[in-house]
């Protein structure tokens, strides 16, 4: 059976990685989440009881196992501790034997929501960031000043570090983004003792605890495509999504395999080039049968076709070995589906010179510059004027029931355009529409 196991999102996230996760962690004793924070919205449905999660692993649903809060992840204690007692108030014991946080770990805390904001309003190109905080207290771990748990024994010791950081905030607020905002001492101090009480009892060395098991499921959070470093800049979030993040995020060595989940169709949150974006008729289809609407922020997620080019580069980069597809019921009924293998740009919309041929995996076909390898940034993604596109038949929802007919078709086409084998089939919201294929047998090495 496989040892150690990381999900991630093979896309713009929202592809169904807690789902997947709750699936699998029957099969695995610890579930740890590397990057990220409560950006992240995980839905879970089990017996038809839906349960949102945001920064506890989504293998909290099992009792058996024990769910980590790795050193790379970003922790609001306001929403951590809402977190938990929401779990606790259905009959879900999160106890320190079954939560376990590393004290690495970074917090989220006032500043970083005010600053988030500010930035966000005083950009030209928005991000659409979820407004959590994430990117900022992003930046003060990088430049050295975050709060981290650890810091959390005694609030006596941060008072010269909680003015200065009053100051410095309240300075950026004012000077730089010219907002009213002002961050008080005392909001951020009340945070410093929620977090004290509500963290606390949750303390662990979480890289030891994983070096001492021998089987372990590493949740990621968002998609590959919005990876701080890899994805499409600036239109990304602040953590790397990568499956290669894992080892950073959680410490120790991280020797398994990476699956990622796909959503039979594209979606994303927030903006940034989107090239098989679809409008009218189909959107809506998309919006309101798949109910795409984002878990953490409610906004209307954006909706397009399966788009192979964007996703083959989000395998490579992502170390992706093996796919789980999800939502394949969202595309039942419909006449005809659509996926995408190729974008393209005219010649004067894109200067062709041979360092960027081969940066972009671009190729020249009479007046066009054809791409079936992904452009690497965002303002030549925008440039994409048309796109290749193969059409399947559509199906029915007894053929996703059963997996057969043109769902097979649609399954075998994804492994011949990826190279990977699709392992899981997700074909409901429930924890009960989930199946391993063949494929996944030998992968997994459980059924
Ligand atoms: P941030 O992570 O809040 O800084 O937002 C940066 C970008 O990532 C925005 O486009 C968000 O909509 C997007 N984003 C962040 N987290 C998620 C997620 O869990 N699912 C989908 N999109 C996300
Ligand atoms: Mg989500």
């Amino acid at each position: 059976m496989l040892k150690s196991l990381c999900v991630v999102g093979a896309q713009w996230g929202d592809e169904g990685k807690g789902k997947i996760v709750d699936f699998l962690t029957e099969k695995f004793s610890n579930v740890v989440r590397f990057q990220g924070g409560n950006n992240a919205g995980h839905t879970l449905v089990v017996d038809g009881k839906v349960t949102k999660l945001h920064l506890i692993p989504s293998g909290i649903l099992r009792k058996h196992a024990v769910c980590c809060i790795g050193a790379g992840v970003v922790i609001d204690p306001l929403v951590l501790k809402q977190e938990i007692e929401g779990l606790q108030a259905a009959g879900i014991s999160v106890t320190p034997d079954r939560l376990k946080i590393d004290p690495r770990a970074t917090l989220i805390l006032p500043q970083h929501r005010l600053l988030d904001a500010a930035m966000e309003s005083f950009r030209t190109n928005k991000i659409g960031t979820t407004g959590r905080g994430i990117g900022p207290a992003y930046e003060d771990r990088v430049r050295r000043a975050s709060f981290k748990v650890l810091d959390l024994d005694s609030l006596d010791k941060l008072s010269v570090r909680i003015d200065e950081c009053v100051e410095v905030t309240n300075a950026i607020l004012t000077s730089v983004y010219k907002s009213n905002e002002r961050l008080a001492k005392e909001d951020l101090i009340s945070v410093l003792r929620v977090a004290r009480e509500c963290i606390i009892p949750f303390v662990a060395d979480v890289s030891v605890l994983i070096s001492k098991s021998d089987n372990v499921l590493f949740e990621g959070a968002q998609g590959i495509l919005l990876d701080q470093t890899y994805g499409f800049s600036p239109y990304v979030t602040s953590s790397n999504t990568i499956g290669g993040s894992v080892a950073v995020g959680a410490g120790g060595r991280f020797d398994g395999k990476v699956l990622g989940v796909i959503k039979a169709y594209a979606t994303r949150v927030g903006s940034g080039a989107m090239p098989t974006e679809l409008h009218g008729e189909l959107q809506e289809h998309f919006v309101t049968v798949g109910k795409e609407f984002g878990t953490t922020t409610g906004r209307r997620r954006r909706v397009g076709w399966l788009d192979f080019v964007s996703l083959n580069y989000a395998i490579e980069i992502g170390g992706i070995d093996a796919l789980a597809l999800t939502k394949v019921d969202i595309l039942a009924g419909l006449d005809e589906i659509k996926v995408c293998t190729s974008y393209a740009c005219s010649e004067d919309k894109i200067e062709l010179s041979p360092m960027k041929e081969s940066l972009y995996g671009g190729s020249l076909v009479g007046d066009k510059v054809k791409f079936d390898k992904c452009p690497l940034d965002s303002e030549t993604l925008s440039l994409v004027e048309g796109y290749e596109y193969e059409t399947l038949a559509g199906f029915s929802s007894e053929n996703c029931t059963n997996l057969d007919g043109a769902v097979r078709d649609f399954v075998k086409l994804i492994e011949e355009k990826t190279g990977r084998p699709v392992v899981i089939v997700s074909i409901s919201p429930d924890r009960s529409g989930t199946h391993i294929t063949e494929a996944g047998k030998s992968f997994f090495g459980f059924n």
